[in-house]
């Protein structure tokens, strides 16, 4: 019973202290006539009923009301002025609720180029509609004209909502990737490259000395050079700050635009411009993300064979080669390749199809990788044939794991139906080399790839060493 209560009642709660919260703070900021400086409430809101399904239930939209309601009784803001305000602010949130659906079915965050202009319309339509109900239902508001007092609304809400939404959208994103490593390396800000923040602070020190209509372009540079080097949470955070402080910076009249316009349609003129402004780098973060994604994947993919989930084949030349380059500088042990082929595959595609088949290659690819340790490279290099490099002191401890894989894999139980099960054996090659400089890769592998042959010639399921290690041992055993 009680559980239930607190499942049924829980967003309403949730919803509401941050509501309240929010707009505590936003009424504290007060000092045009009855407008907030600040105010995070409607953004607040309007990203948790996107975002989150649990919240977004009758008990979540009251919630939010009563705590709009309860912030202005608490702020003892009259009654009627309190209703009017939580009304505004409902219808707010409201319409840009109900035009995300419309237009951002897919995703939330700043991902694609058109995703920005999305979200200027859902802003926009937001920003409306709280200045619409709000303008309508008072008087109260400073401006002379219907006009002025809408768009005084309109575009402080506007801009609130399009530096606050994406800090939100980005920040959940951001949160939900991390881990324990990166949390480590947060702190580790040697790596951070602060040249493009610093050169935005500076261009706002130049434009606020320098003042005049073109001021406002000022940070353009900065703020692309920015959206260039930074992923999306830390650029939509310093488009925020870059947002609040040039703003206040202009509220203050340290930056003169040299305009004969009073100071109140000064100020709604610019907040209008910024709001436009942050539009640049936010759209170039979001380019960069899908960008960014598609080459992780194309990496992922060039990289990794996605059936057996190890190296593909020009990976694992490309890795072995660097790995042997950087082990001749250290070390005086020996490299050792393991080439390994599938036996009689062809007949487990033929009696079984090829599904089965590939589960075999999986099933083979993974009892490798569970035996391998760090830094051992193994590849697919076609095929039902698969390729490993490692650094070992001698000779046996490459022996020792190409028996053991071929034990391993021996005993690998592949079920078809309920009494049919498929076992599989492969063959391996071995090829050693102590590190000098002249050990080539390419001729190592190929001394492997002949001993995979010899032992398939002499019967298959067996381990077989390349030719020159054979002689080798005959000389030392004579
Ligand atoms: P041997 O013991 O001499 O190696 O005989 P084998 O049958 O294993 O070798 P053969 O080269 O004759 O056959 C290899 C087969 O592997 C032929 C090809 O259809 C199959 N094959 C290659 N790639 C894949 C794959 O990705 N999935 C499946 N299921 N089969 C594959
Ligand atoms: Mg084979
Ligand atoms: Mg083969």
């Amino acid at each position: 019973m009680l559980s239930r209560i607190v499942e049924k009642y829980t967003p309403a709660f949730l919803v509401g202290g941050i509501v309240f919260s929010a707009a505590v703070i936003g009424i504290y900021s007060r000092h045009f006539g009855q407008l907030a400086q600040i105010w995070p409430a409607n953004a607040l809101l309007l990203w948790m009923m996107i975002t989150y399904r649990q919240l977004d239930r009758w008990a979540g939209w009251l919630g939010a009301c009563i705590g709009y309601l309860l912030a202005g009784w608490v702020m003892k803001d009259r009654f009627v002025v309190n209703v009017w305000l939580a009304s505004a602010n409902l219808a707010g949130v409201c319409a840009g609720y109900l035009l995300f659906r419309v237009f951002r079915k897919r995703g939330n965050g700043l991902e694609g180029p058109k995703s920005v202009l999305s979200l200027l319309l859902v802003c926009s339509g937001a920003a409306g509609a709280s200045a619409s109900v709000g303008t309508l239902l008072a008087i109260s508001l400073p401006g002379t004209t219907t006009w002025s007092r809408f768009i005084l609304w309109f575009s402080s809400e506007l801009n609130r909502h399009l530096v606050l939404l994406p800090v939100c959208f980005s920040g959940r994103e951001w949160f939900s990737r991390q881990t324990l490593r990166h949390w480590y390396q947060i702190f580790n800000l040697r790596s951070v490259n602060i040249a493009p923040a610093a050169s935005l602070a500076i261009s706002v020190v130049l434009a606020t000395l320098t003042g005049g209509p073109g001021a406002i372009a000022f940070p353009v540079p900065a703020l692309l050079w920015c959206a260039l080097s930074y992923t999306v949470l830390p650029l939509c955070l310093i488009v925020l700050i870059f947002n609040v402080s040039v703003m206040g910076i202009v509220e203050a009249g340290l930056l003169n635009f040299g305009q004969a316009y009073p100071h109140l349609a000064g100020i709604v003129s610019f907040r209008l411009g910024l709001s436009f402004l942050v539009l640049g780098p936010l759209t170039v973060t979001a380019i960069m993300t899908t960008q960014r994604a598609l080459v992780e994947r194309l990496n992922k993919s060039i990289t990794w064979d996605s059936l057996t989930k190890v190296l593909s084949r020009q990976a694992y030349l490309e890795q072995s080669e660097s790995f042997i380059e950087r082990e001749k500088k250290k070390s005086a042990s020996g490299i050792s390749i393991l080439m390994l082929d599938i036996d009689q595959f062809k007949r487990i595609n033929d009696t079984y199809g090829h599904f089965v088949g590939d589960n075999t290659l999986e099933a083979v690819a993974k009892a490798i990788s569970d035996i391998l340790s760090e830094g051992q490279i193994c590849g697919r290099l076609g095929g039902e044939e698969f390729a490993l490099t490692i650094s070992v002191g001698v000779l046996d401890e490459a022996i020792c794991l190409a028996e053991k894989i071929r034990q391993s894999v021996e005993k690998i139980l592949i079920p078809v139906n309920s009494d049919t099960f498929i076992h599989m054996t492969v063959s391996i090659g071995v090829a050693f080399q102590w590190l000098t400089e002249d050990l080539k890769f390419r001729d190592l592998l190929a001394q492997a790839d002949a001993a995979l042959y010899q032992a398939k010639s002499n019967g298959r399921n067996q381990v077989a060493l390349s030719s020159s290690l054979l002689e080798e041992r005959a000389v030392h055993v004579s």
